[in-house]
């Protein structure tokens, strides 16, 4: 359970006790990513599905993965190759999938709302693995986790966003879980991308990178999410990456210390340079890692119920 909801839809509705029991939980499911035994029997007899409607590699994956080595019997579906081709309908496909006796459904889909509906018409625990420009939980939570390992605490932390903010679910729970969590958040795009009335979630917003950049703890840049957006909303992305691109230089006016997150995929030289990604205070492959791990933790606590 999740609160009170079988199902983890986002993070604006999860308590903040609920987001430190699953961030501690990780700390042990780590142990056992980290391990040469990856094996539990958390989800013994238990029936994981994944049915993706956009696609994936981290999130998807390590689902997967998860849900693997905790020995449930985990199939994956793309919608692609599913009956969803056939003009079978959202709920249809979903109750298809629930009555073979699913006990968690990990879903993507393109529109907002796509897993709260799916939510209310099936007995599994749905999880949310990204639904449109609205949330993805599970990666806010992994981010967290990430940022805690290697600074030990979230509060108080300048965590400065830089990316496509409009069109991306992985800021909109990223600035709901930060900010509940006693982190300073701020958000820097060109004025196009930015949501109106974002201040009102608590964030301070900047159009200017270096600006956003300075004495920062955290700097985390996002995709510009172009199969998303509908219009031009800048020139182009070489003259995105001019303004916006967080290169060597730029990543020197944060704190000595910063670290640099991802949620990846990585599109190298537009939101950050190739040595950005790869230097000492990157932290993309452990959010990676992590990912496992996280998904592991709430998947665990999904069943409990
Ligand atoms: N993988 C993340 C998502 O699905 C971020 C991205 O695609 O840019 O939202």
């Amino acid at each position: 359970m999740f609160g009170n909801s079988k199902d983890l839809l986002g993070i604006r509705d999860l308590p903040v006790s609920e987001i430190q029991e699953i961030l501690d939980r990780t700390a042990e499911m780590k142990k056992i990513v980290m391990s040469q035994n990856r094996k539990t029997t958390d989800l013994a007899g238990r029936t994981v599905n994944i049915l993706f409607y956009e696609n994936s590699t981290r999130t998807r994956l390590s689902f997967e993965m998860g849900a693997k080595m905790m020995s449930s019997v985990a199939c994956n579906i793309s919608a692609s190759g599913s009956s969803v081709t056939k003009k079978e309908n959202l709920i249809d496909t979903a109750r298809t999938i629930d009555v073979m006796q699913t006990d968690i459904l990990i879903m993507r889909h393109g529109l907002s709302g796509a897993p709260h509906l799916v939510a209310k018409n099936v007995n599994a625990a749905v999880i949310n693995g990204g639904d449109g420009t609205h949330e993805h939980p599970t990666q806010a939570l992994l981010d967290a986790y990430t940022i805690i390992e290697k600074k030990g605490d979230l509060k108080g932390l300048k965590v400065v966003i830089v990316g496509d903010i409009a069109h991306s679910r992985v800021a909109r729970s990223n600035i709901w879980l930060l900010t509940k969590m006693g982190a300073k958040v701020s958000i820097c795009a060109p004025k196009t991308l930015i949501p109106s009335g974002i201040e009102q979630m608590g964030v301070t917003v900047y159009n200017d990178v270096e600006v956003a950049l300075k004495d920062a703890d955290v700097v985390m840049g996002l995709r510009i999410q172009l199969e998303r957006q509908k219009g031009g909303y800048f020139p182009d992305l070489v003259e995105y990456a001019k303004e916006f691109g967080i290169n060597e230089k730029r990543l020197k006016l944060a704190k000595s210390d910063a670290i640099v997150l991802h949620p990846g995929p990585v599109n190298r030289e537009v939101e950050i340079t190739s040595f950005v990604y790869d230097c000492d205070q990157s932290v993309i492959d452990e959010q990676v890692t992590n990912g496992v791990a996280i998904r592991m933790a709430i998947m665990k606590k999904a069943i409990e119920r």
